[in-house]
């Protein structure tokens, strides 16, 4: 662990203009500084450096942070290891902090599973291309294949001897551990016998992002029907298939640089379609499709092309993530391959460019696709068209950008023959559908939490229905924590005292007992809290630069300019240049939404038990809660008239 005061160090050391500019060429616009953003393509410059607050913001993208969070994302390093770049850099030492033993457990499992695994490649590789059995079985096997020499360098292709464990023995001669070889999945051990899992095979490495090797792959060279054609290494610590692409690290600047990734099969289509001269192109590896290996494309570039095997079960498989994809505001092509035509087979038979060409010619807009497909087999049928309208509005109601949408009914319109105003209604009542379930899903939650406390750290996944009014609660403390912006009477004394706006707003929230269900806003107000009295105490340094990365990444998005825009104060006049001068005024109704929403959800969920207590014909916990019911009406009506406070002249 890296301590906090030695973060600061580094931050104050490697300041953004200088970080960035390295990568980027940066101009100065007022206090910020802009240029084009490195993370994805654009031709004018919506990537922004404040210099004051240490911070960048992408308005493309979305992409912001500290220079911890720059180099994080520019060099696929984890947070702990962009502070050592930093450091490293700008010539800063500093000694660790010891790591729990816990912490140290886990990171070493990690770690020793890796350099196992980074072994073992070396070694397949080796095996290849030097040794007897590895150039006569394996070497002309994957030549045989047509791929070229250069391929096996790139994708570090190997093969595993066929022998019981003669893998396994060799890494323990180098003092390798049985735990991580077993850890990996490389070793197989029972109780009296112990083997290689991938003997016999030629070896795919599995690379993360960063490049560094994670699992492997093998494929049989024996006909045999009962053998597995190919064989992965099985799930673990550092190997998780659904958030894993094969190819992703030799992809990745493609990807950027082309902004379009190439969806494939296996590994065998990777690499026949990098030696085709197209580089952007991963695969999923059998599995289908997950929402993380979306994400994980999506950090590249939002347009994915799935290229299939034009047989039915391709189709299928293919026509399965459809939704999943189009909610996360990915824009999905679709090529079909001619039947009987794998990527692999296809892209070997062709030239780069002829095979560039067709990509041009025959992808397809996924939506479209279905369209098309699916019509196909409906026919004259009125029943299966409209189960087909619907589905097909389904897919189209999920995506998130409105023209886009619009785009797609209007060819959809055409393709179906249905008016557009048709689909536009599907739309709205499918949409209706959704919020309510949202709403409704929202509303069980929050009974859960309220029957059971929530145990801190164990909530992370969970929605927080007040999410909105807490960003902004916690903009407003970092900014202007140790401003006096209130000033109350003293009743007996009659003297003004002057309140900050820290000791305000936390001061009512406590008084009211209202505690967030999310981990990370608690956090900081427990930290803000025990700096109220401290005048030292700069909370946007503190968040901007805290170890947890997390927490730094929140507070530095808070604080990016565009955020700062509240559409709420330009609505009720109050102007952004201005919103230090309102302060008296936007906290205390910042405060009161805030407020008034936890009443309302209160309400709700008495009202629920109204209902069902008066079903139980039980008259007195009616009344009882009737009378909570009440209550809340009186503080709904109390707070609704609190209006803001005096300014400070
Ligand atoms: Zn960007």
């Amino acid at each position: 662990m890296i301590d906090h005061s030695t973060i600061g160090r580094i931050l104050d050391a490697a300041n953004i203009s200088d970080v960035v500019s390295e990568f980027v060429t940066l101009k100065k616009r007022g206090v910020n500084q802009l240029g084009l953003c490195p993370f994805h393509n654009e031709k004018t410059p919506s990537f922004t450096v404040s210099p004051a607050k240490g911070i960048f913001k992408c308005f493309g993208c979305g992409k912001g942070g500290n220079s911890v969070n720059f180099i994080m994302e520019l060099e696929q390093l984890s947070y702990p290891d962009a502070l050592r770049w930093l450091a490293k850099k700008y010539h800063i030492e500093f000694e660790e902090k010891e790591e729990t033993q816990e912490e140290k457990l886990l990171k070493d499992e990690r770690e020793s599973m890796m350099i196992v695994s980074a072994f073992a490649q070396k070694y397949f590789s080796r095996y290849l291309l030097k040794e007897n059995e590895g150039r006569t079985v394996g070497l002309s096997y994957i030549r045989e294949r047509g791929i070229r020499d250069d391929m096996i360098t790139k994708f570090e292709l190997g093969f595993c001897p066929d022998g019981k464990d003669l893998f396994t023995q060799a890494a323990q001669r180098e003092g390798y551990k049985m735990e991580f070889l077993e850890k990996t999945g490389l070793t197989i051990k029972r109780d009296d016998w112990v083997r290689d899992r991938f003997g016999g095979r030629v070896i795919f490495p599995v690379h993360n992002v960063a490049g560094r090797v994670i699992a492997f792959g093998g494929r049989t060279l024996t006909n045999d029907k009962k053998v597995a054609k190919y064989l992965n290494s099985p799930e673990s610590e550092i190997y998780h298939k659904g958030k894993t692409l094969y190819g992703i690290y030799q992809a990745k600047r493609d990807i950027t640089r082309l902004d379009k990734c190439y969806l494939v099969e296996g590994y065998t289509d990777v690499l026949a379609f990098h030696q085709a001269g197209i580089e952007n192109v991963v695969a999923s590896s059998g599995t289908s499709l997950t929402i993380e290996q979306i994400r994980l494309i999506h950090r590249f570039s939002p347009n994915i092309t799935i290229v299939y095997d034009g047989d039915e079960a391709g189709i299928k498989a293919s026509l399965r993530g459809i939704d999943m994809v189009l909610e996360e505001g990915i824009n999905v092509k679709v090529l079909p391959l001619p039947s009987g035509e794998d990527p692999d087979s296809f892209a070997r038979s062709m030239s780069a460019s002829q095979l560039t060409q067709y990509i041009k010619e025959k992808e397809t807009d996924f939506i479209k696709f279905k369209t098309q497909l699916l019509m196909e087999t409906v026919e004259n049928d009125p029943v299966s068209k409209a189960r087909l309208i619907n589905e097909i509005v389904r897919s189209i109601s999920v995506i998130p950008d409105t023209i886009t949408r619009t785009v797609y009914i209007r060819e959809c319109s055409r393709l179906m023959d249905v008016q557009e105003a048709v689909l536009y209604s599907e739309i709205r009542k499918i949409q209706n559908k959704q919020s309510e379930d949202h709403t409704r899903k929202e509303l069980q939650e929050l009974q859960v939490k309220v029957s059971k406390p929530v145990v801190p750290g164990t909530e992370k996944n969970v929605a927080n229905p007040f999410e909105t009014e807490e960003r902004e609660i916690i903009r407003i403390l970092l900014k202007y924590f140790h401003q006096e912006a209130f000033e109350f009477e003293d009743e007996e004394t009659h003297q003004l005292n002057k309140y900050s706006v820290g000791y305000y707003v936390l001061n009512e929230l406590h008084g009211d007992g209202l505690i967030s269900v999310n981990h990370k806003v608690r956090s900081i107000l427990l930290a803000m809290e025990e700096n109220l009295g401290n005048k030292e105490f700069d909370p946007i340094r503190f968040f901007t630069q805290h170890p947890d990365n997390e927490m730094s990444q929140y507070a530095s998005n808070l604080l990016s300019e565009k955020y700062t825009e509240s559409k709420r104060w330009s609505k009720s006049g109050a102007f952004i240049e201005t919103e230090s001068e309102k302060l008296y005024e936007i906290v205390p109704m910042l405060i009161k939404e805030y407020k008034l929403k936890n009443v309302k959800i209160m309400q709700d969920k008495l009202g629920q038990q109204i209902n069902e207590a008066s079903k139980n014909n039980d008259e007195e916990r009616t009344r009882e809660l009737q009378t909570q019911y009440q209550k809340l009406n009186e503080v709904i009506n109390a707070l609704s008239k609190l209006h803001g406070f005096r300014a400070i002249t």
